[in-house]
């Protein structure tokens, strides 16, 4: 199949070989939550979630539409929305058995009507706020016990499970991390010893996984972790051996010579000082390749680096392939994964683009093509046209 721009490979074969490393690392019996919100960290929710779906318990996103998404695509397994849930949602969520994150009185009072009406069970997951203060209940509250016990005593209301995110867990010292800790497990034992049983206790992020085996109790929440990445340079990346599953790729659409003082792209920030060889490539910040490696930035041609020439544009970019006389039009670009001996990480976009490398890949916009890939087959495609992503089955041309 040939792309005449922008795409991207997803290596399914090394997302199912980050959740075995995964599982190796786990106690028996603790359950794998996949979380796979924003379209699972932009590789595509729903094929991540049915390369998933033998290792996990079940999966976790952010929005009611993700969850939805889910579920039109034919996952079966539980689904927990880890964010707040507007009541207009309640509706359509109960009734695809979708697990909602609830902390507050009224809105745990309203989910009860909702599920009384409909004659339904609502599992929830209470958010616990142990040190990050986004959402959840605060345990130093004094009547916080008391509120889980009023909401449990909701009918049409099951407590499921009951979850803290750690703020710090990717960091060496792990101080904040086990402070969290700490407090979610006593918390937890206070809810215990009022006779509440709760099904599921889980407080691990991709860092903890890595990190802090304690942590595990019985059930983790692996992000990053599941598409190849380390959640940051501190964790102790020998304890697990993760592959990067993503490569974003494009293609030279056009070669030309440019003498000294000849300027490139917009605001004629980069001027050639000599005569120089300049390959025009299809992908620009309008596919999410961050403008700010404007200048800075480089892809891989042919195994070697070629930098990228003043500013990115939206559509397009020029890199400098005066070095690399071999590059010709039509040939691969490499602008994360490998090429050869050279590699560009998300780490490395990151850092040298200013921003984080969880961002990078959630920023891969719409309009770039999904190719899932298994050993070493194109097996499966995602496009975005009319707004809709379609799936469609790869068929060799
Ligand atoms: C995103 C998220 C995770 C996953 O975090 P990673 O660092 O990607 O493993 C887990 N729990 C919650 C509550 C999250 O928001």
């Amino acid at each position: 199949m040939g792309f005449d721009r922008a795409y991207v490979n997803i290596h399914l074969d090394r997302i199912e070989e980050n959740m075995r490393a995964m599982q190796r690392n786990l106690a028996p019996g603790v359950r794998l939550i996949g979380t796979v919100k924003a379209d699972g960290y932009g590789h595509g929710a729903v094929f991540v979630a049915k390369t998933i779906d033998p290792y996990v318990w079940g999966y976790a996103v952010a929005t009611a539409d993700e969850a939805l998404q889910l579920r039109r695509h034919g996952i079966e397994k539980p689904i927990l929305i880890l964010g707040v849930t507007g009541e207009e949602r309640y509706e359509e969520l109960l009734r695809q058995e979708v697990r909602m994150t609830v902390f507050q009185k009224e809105r745990a009072v309203r989910l009860s009507g909702t599920a009384v009406r409909m004659g339904v069970t609502a599992r929830i997951h209470i958010a616990v706020d142990t040190g990050m203060s986004r959402i959840g209940i605060l345990p130093a509250d004094p009547g916080a016990v008391r509120l889980i016990k009023e909401i449990a005593a909701l009918p049409g209301i099951e407590i499921e499970g009951m979850f803290t995110h750690f703020a710090r867990a990717d960091e060496t010292d792990k101080t904040a991390a086990l402070k969290q800790l700490r407090i979610f497990r006593e918390f937890a034992s206070m809810v215990k010893a009022e006779g509440l049983s709760i099904q599921i206790c889980h407080c691990a992020n991709s860092a903890a996984i890595v990190d802090l085996p304690k942590a595990q109790m019985n059930a983790v929440r692996a992000g990053i972790s599941i598409y190849g990445l380390y959640p940051s340079d501190e964790v102790k990346k020998a304890v697990l051996h993760l592959q990067p599953a993503m490569e974003f790729k494009s293609v030279i659409t056009y070669i030309k010579e440019i003498g000294p003082g000849t300027a490139v792209s917009y605001g004629g920030t980069f001027v050639a000082e000599s005569p120089t060889r300049v390959a025009t490539v299809a992908v620009g910040y309008g596919d999410g390749y961050p403008r700010s490696l404007s200048g800075k930035g480089f892809v891989l041609l042919c195994g070697k680096r070629a930098p990228i020439l003043g500013r990115v544009c939206m559509d397009q970019l020029m890199v400098d392939v005066t070095g690399i006389p071999e590059a010709l039009e039509g040939m691969e670009v490499t602008l994360l994964g490998r090429d050869g001996g050279e590699e560009i990480t998300m780490e490395e976009l990151a850092l040298l683009s200013g921003g984080f490398h969880y961002e990078i890949p959630c920023l891969i916009g719409k309009r770039v093509p999904r190719v899932y890939i298994k050993n070493g087959k194109r097996v499966a495609m995602m496009t975005c046209l009319d707004g809709e992503y379609e799936e469609a089955v790869y068929s060799p041309a």
